[in-house]
């Protein structure tokens, strides 16, 4: 509803009682005028008739009707007075301004009537003789205590009349004038009642937008000045509380967003309410986008969804693990989750909080680790069959033929070396790996030949052995932050597998250069090469591409597991460029 302007509200009222009181004055004035008017008139008519009596009454006592026609005219005419003097039987003897004869019986006449019966009433009435408004006043005339006839005096009252139509003019000027001021009145009187309710009204909607810069004055009648002071605290406490929950809120969202954990907040209708950044990366979503989404649509995860059920159905914290492949590279990713039902102050079930944990790695760890004791015990366990079998062979009554004796002593040393050779491997890749962890590796400046001319000196038996030729071009100015044994370890285990996988008399080039921020250490042979699908696979351990090769050459598949555990305890990386037949470039990247 559309409400009325103040204005509008006073106005009309002022005006009424304004105009009421005007014309309530006016009414009573007038009518008190015009009273004493018609009360002055008759009495003066009265007295004229008084005045002229004794004369008509001669003229009656004479009967001179001519010469009362005459006196009648002559003294109507100077006192501006009409005279009429009337039989008792009402005929009409004598008039100052008609002729009598054609006047009508007048004792029918109120004033008359009153006359004839000895009383003096004025009669205010319209005159069908003259045409306009009349006051008339009959006397009764005597002679001798008889009666003669009556005398009757008349004036017109128009001027009276007229007196009180311009009076009526002025007033009715006067009542316009009056409807203006009182509007403009009411008009001032609205705007200093309007004008601070005003200035209340905008600043109670700035007030609203939160915006408590500014107060209202507190100045004007009480009631506003008091309802300013009012609003004015209602500003402060309003602002204090804003502040308090702003600080509240960021306190919480920061610690929200600082969370590693992934928290989800939803509605008791499985909507995102709201999902924290880590939350967010871990779902692979836009946070943003999802505010208010259905959980099934906007992760598309049924574990997830069937979790955010239970939570909500649950009134005890519930927690569960479950897998998805909902990172941006398609990987598997394990979640170990807490889900909270929330309640509001009432009771009411208002939605659930669920905190995710990426558990991915923990998982690949364990996994690994299983992998890795299963490989271990799969590795160790064909030297010790064999180691075993060929024991109790022996024992068995080989011993007696010295020729297979020993091939068999041959075949059981052969295994121990590679038992040896496994286990001495575990143990540099277990001591490699523990030294990093604990960050007991030592790293000093150091010439890059060195170590490379000493890892080459170890490997030239065996090269010889192959008619192969290890060359070396490294500037002796190179130097890197490094640890000798250890890249020396890399570098021999780098060529022993070069010399493993190329052909008898091939050349290999070890090579070192300086690169911007990095020393770059190259082997590179003519050999086998690697498959590219296996490229990626061989740092694992245990990994060998070719098995029945690699255990015939004495390889444990652990070499390059350790090269790739040394340069990263170097802070560094391996990479490797391979193609099969053609041969293969392993490149260690040093920061300088
Ligand atoms: P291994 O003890 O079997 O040599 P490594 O961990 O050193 O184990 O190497 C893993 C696998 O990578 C090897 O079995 C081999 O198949 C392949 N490989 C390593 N170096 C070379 C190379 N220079 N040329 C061809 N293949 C290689």
């Amino acid at each position: 509803m559309h409400n009325k302007r103040l204005i509008w509200q006073l106005y009309p009222s002022q005006l009424l009682i304004t105009l009421g009181a005007l014309l309530a004055f006016t009414w009573y004035g007038t009518s008190s005028i015009r009273s004493f008017q018609l009360n002055e008139t008759a009495a003066r008519l009265e007295a004229q008739a008084q005045l002229v009596a004794n004369t008509v009454a001669v003229y009656l006592g004479h009967d001179d009707i001519t010469g009362l026609e005459a006196f009648c005219r002559e003294a109507g005419k100077k006192s501006t007075t009409r005279l009429t003097v009337i039989a008792p039987d009402g005929k009409v003897l004598a008039d100052s301004d008609e002729d009598p004869l054609r006047m009508e019986n007048h004792n029918d006449r109120p004033e008359i009537i009153a006359a004839i019966s000895g009383k003096i009433v004025p009669s205010l009435r319209f005159s069908q003789t003259l045409q306009e408004n009349l006051m008339y006043v009959a006397i009764p005339l005597q002679d001798g205590g008889k009666r003669i006839g009556v005398l009757r005096t008349a004036i017109p009252v128009t001027a009276i009349e007229q007196a009180l139509s311009a009076i009526y003019h002025k007033i009715v000027w006067g009542c316009l004038v009056v409807a203006m001021i009182a509007a403009l009145v009411a008009w001032f009187i609205a705007r200093r009642i309007s004008k601070p309710l005003e200035q209340m009204r905008s600043g109670a909607e700035r007030f609203s937008r939160g915006d408590f810069a500014v107060r209202l004055q507190e100045e004007g009648a009480e009631e506003v000045a008091s309802l300013a002071r009012a609003l004015n605290e209602m500003a402060t406490q309003l602002d204090i509380r804003i502040q308090t929950i702003v600080r509240q809120h960021s306190q919480l969202q920061a610690v929200f967003s600082s969370m590693v954990e992934g928290v989800i907040t939803v509605d008791t209708a499985e909507r995102i309410l709201n999902v924290n950044e880590s939350g967010a990366k871990l779902l692979n979503v836009d946070p943003e986008k999802i505010k208010g989404k259905s959980i099934l649509l906007a992760v598309r995860n049924t574990h997830l969804q069937s979790f955010v059920k239970n939570s909500l159905a649950c009134a005890s914290p519930i927690e569960g693990e479950f897998s998805s492949r909902m990172g941006a590279d398609g990987q598997e990713k394990y979640f170990y989750a807490h889900g909270t039902r929330l309640q509001d102050r009432q009771g009411h079930i208002a939605g659930a909080l669920i905190v995710l944990n990426d558990v991915t790695k923990l998982r690949r760890l364990e996994s690994i680790r299983r992998d890795f004791v299963a490989n271990v015990s799969h590795e160790l366990k064909t030297p010790i069959t064999s180691i075993e079998g060929f024991a109790e062979t022996l024992l068995d009554g080989a011993l007696d033929d010295p020729d297979d004796a020993r091939r068999f002593v041959a075949i059981i040393s052969k295994q121990a070396t590679r038992l040896h050779a496994i286990v001495e491997d575990l143990l540099a890749l277990s001591r490699v790996e523990q030294e990093a962890k604990r960050e007991e590796i030592v790293l000093q400046e150091l010439p890059v030949v060195e170590i490379l001319q000493s890892a080459i000196q170890s490997c030239t038996p065996r090269a010889e052995e192959e008619n192969m030729v290890i060359s070396l071009s490294c500037a002796p100015t190179i130097t890197a932050r490094i640890n000798s044994a250890l890249l020396e370890q890399a570098v021999v285990n780098l060529l022993d597998n070069a010399v493993k996988y190329s052909g008898k008399g091939s050349t290999i080039r070890v090579e070192a250069e300086e690169q911007q921020d990095e020393v770059l250490i190259r082997i590179c042979d003519n050999g086998v090469g690697i498959a590219p699908q296996d490229i990626s696979r061989i740092f694992e351990r245990f990994y060998r591409v070719d098995k029945a090769r690699s255990a015939k050459l004495g390889g444990t598949g652990l070499g390059l597991s350790i090269v790739k555990h040394i340069v990263t305890a170097h802070h560094g990386h391996i990479a490797v460029e391979s193609s099969p037949e053609k041969g293969s470039i392993f490149t260690i990247h040093l920061p300088v």
